[in-house]
C-alpha cells in the first residue's frame, strides 16, 4: 500500500485514457510495427538501387540519420528523470526496508537466473551448430583495439554515487539506481516531510509519463528512420562468410524469448504468456529500432505497468533495473560469439572453460550499458578471461548492428517478464490488466 492512495488507481485511469483515442495502444502498436516493415523496405531499396549515389546520401546521411537522431535523443533525454522519479517513488511505495530486500533479492535472483540460462542454451546450440568451422575465415591482419573493461573490484565501487548530480549529468544509470532508491527509502523514514516530498516526486512521474505518452505518437517515424539507415549502409557483402554465426545467435534470441520468458510465466506467475507477448510488440520494436535498453526504458515501463498490469510499486524497482543489469540478448550474443571465435582460431574450450564462461559473460552482461554496440566490447572481456584473441571480435562486427538491434529487443522483454513474476509473487499483478485485450 503506497502512501498515496490514489497511486493504484492512476493504472487504471491512463488505461482508460490511453483507449480513448490519442493513445489507443493497440493501433499505436500497429503503426510502429508498420513503421518498421517499411523502414525495411526502403532500406533494401536504397541499399540495392541506390548505394553510392547523391540521393543515397542525402536521405541516407540526411534526412534519415537525422529523424533518427532526434527520436533517440528525445528518448534519452527523459531516462534519467524517470529513472530518479520513479524508482524513489516505487521503492517509497514498498515502505519498509524488508519488503525491498525481498523484492531486490527475487528481482536479481531470476535476473541472474535467466542470463545464466539464455547463455548456457548459447553455449549448447553454437557447440552443436558450429559457427566458426568448415568456412574458411581470413584472420590474419584483423585489428580491433578493446576498449578496457573495468575491474569487479571497480564496478563494485562505482555503483556509489559521490555526487549524485554528476551521476545523473553523466547518465551513470547504477549511480542513479542507488541514489534513487536511498532517496525513497529516506522519503518514507522521514515522516510527514517525505510524504510532501513524495507527492512532488508522483507528480512528477506523472508528468514525465505523459511526456513518454506524447513521445510515442512520433515514435513510427523514429523507428522507420532508423531501421531504413541500418538497412541501407548494410550491404549483403558483410553477411558472405558469417551467415551461419547471424543465424545461430537469431535462433538463439528466438528460442529464449519464445521458450524461456513464456515458461516462467507460466510456471512462476500461473499467467498465460500470450498476452504478454502481444503487448510487448510495441517495446520490443522500439528496442529494436533503438539498439538500446536504455532508451527503450520509458516504453518499457509504461506497456509494463500500464498494460501488463505491474503495480508501480514493483515495476519502477524491477523495470530501470533489468534495463542496466539485465541483458539476456546480449549473454546469448556473447555465447555464441566466444565458441565462434574460439572454433575459428581453433582453440579447445572443454568443458570447465565453458562455465567460466557461463560465469563472465553473465558478469560481463550485466556490466553492459544499454546502448548500442556495449555488448560487442564487453565481449573483450569474455575472451581475455579465456586468452582467446580479442582480434577475433573484428570479424562478428560486420553483422552486429542487426544482432545489436534484435538482442536489445530480447534483453527488454526479459525485463519484463521477471517484472510480471516478481509482481504476481507479491500479489501486485492486476490479471484484469494483464489479460485485458
Ligand atoms: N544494445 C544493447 C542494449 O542496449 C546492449 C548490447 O548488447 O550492446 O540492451
Amino acid at each position: 500500500m503506497g502512501i498515496l492512495p490514489r497511486r493504484g488507481a492512476r493504472v487504471s485511469e491512463e488505461t482508460q485514457q490511453d483507449e480513448s483515442g490519442l493513445g489507443d495502444t493497440g493501433a499505436l502498436t500497429r503503426r510502429i510495427l508498420i513503421g518498421l516493415a517499411a523502414g525495411f523496405v526502403t532500406g533494401i531499396v536504397l541499399n540495392l538501387g541506390f548505394t553510392g549515389t547523391g540521393f543515397f546520401a542525402f536521405l541516407v546521411d540526411g534526412v534519415l540519420h537525422v529523424g533518427g537522431q532526434i527520436f533517440l535523443s528525445s528518448l534519452k533525454l527523459l531516462v534519467v528523470p524517470l529513472v530518479l522519479v520513479s524508482l524513489a517513488c516505487g521503492t517509497a511505495a514498498l515502505e519498509d526496508v524488508t519488503k525491498l530486500g525481498r523484492i531486490g533479492g527475487k528481482t536479481l535472483g531470476l535476473y541472474l537466473l535467466t542470463t545464466a540460462l539464455a547463455i548456457t542454451a548459447a553455449i549448447g546450440i553454437a557447440v552443436l551448430v558450429g559457427p566458426g568451422e568448415g568456412a574458411a575465415f581470413a584472420t590474419t591482419g584483423l585489428e580491433y583495439a578493446p576498449t578496457e573493461a573495468p575491474t569487479l573490484v571497480q564496478t563494485l565501487i562505482n555503483i556509489f554515487p559521490t555526487n549524485p548530480f554528476k551521476a545523473m549529468a553523466e547518465g551513470e544509470m547504477l549511480q542513479v539506481i542507488v541514489f534513487a532508491i536511498l532517496l525513497g527509502v529516506a522519503m518514507t523514514l522521514a515522516g510527514e516531510s517525505g510524504r510532501e516530498l513524495l507527492r512532488f516526486f508522483d507528480s512528477a512521474n506523472d508528468v514525465i509519463m505523459k511526456l513518454v505518452f506524447v513521445l510515442m505518437e512520433v515514435a513510427p517515424i523514429g523507428i522507420f528512420c532508423l531501421i531504413a539507415k541500418v538497412i541501407a549502409l548494410q550491404g549483403p557483402d558483410s553477411f558472405d562468410n558469417m551467415a551461419k554465426y547471424f543465424a545461430t545467435v537469431l535462433f538463439v534470441l528466438f528460442l529464449h524469448a519464445t521458450i524461456t520468458y513464456p515458461t516462467l510465466l507460466f510456471l512462476f506467475a500461473r499467467v498465460s504468456p500470450v498476452p504478454f507477448i502481444r503487448k510487448l510488440r510495441a517495446p520490443m520494436s522500439v528496442a529494436f529500432g533503438t539498439a538500446s535498453s536504455g532508451a527503450t526504458l520509458p516504453v518499457t515501463l509504461r506497456t509494463v505497468e500500464e498494460r501488463l498490469g505491474v503495480d508501480e510499486s514493483v515495476g519502477s524497482f524491477t523495470v530501470p533495473l533489468g534495463a542496466t543489469i539485465n541483458m539476456d540478448g546480449t549473454a546469448i550474443m556473447q555465447g555464441v560469439a566466444t565458441v565462434f571465435i574460439a572454433q575459428v582460431y581453433g582453440v579447445e574450450i572443454g568443458p570447465s572453460g565453458y562455465l567460466t564462461v557461463v560465469v563472465t559473460a553473465t558478469l560481463a552482461s550485466i556490466g553492459t550499458a544499454g546502448v548500442p554496440g556495449v555488448g560487442t566490447i564487453m565481449l573483450a572481456m569474455v575472451l581475455e578471461q579465456m586468452s582467446l584473441p580479442v582480434e577475433g571480435i573484428a570479424l562478428i562486427l560486420g553483422v552486429d548492428r542487426l544482432l545489436d538491434m534484435t538482442r536489445t529487443a530480447v534483453n527488454i522483454a526479459g525485463d519484463a517478464a521477471v517484472s510480471c513474476v516478481v509482481a504476481r509473487s507479491e500479489g501486485k499483478l492486476d490479471l484484469d490488466v494483464y489479460r485485458s485485450p
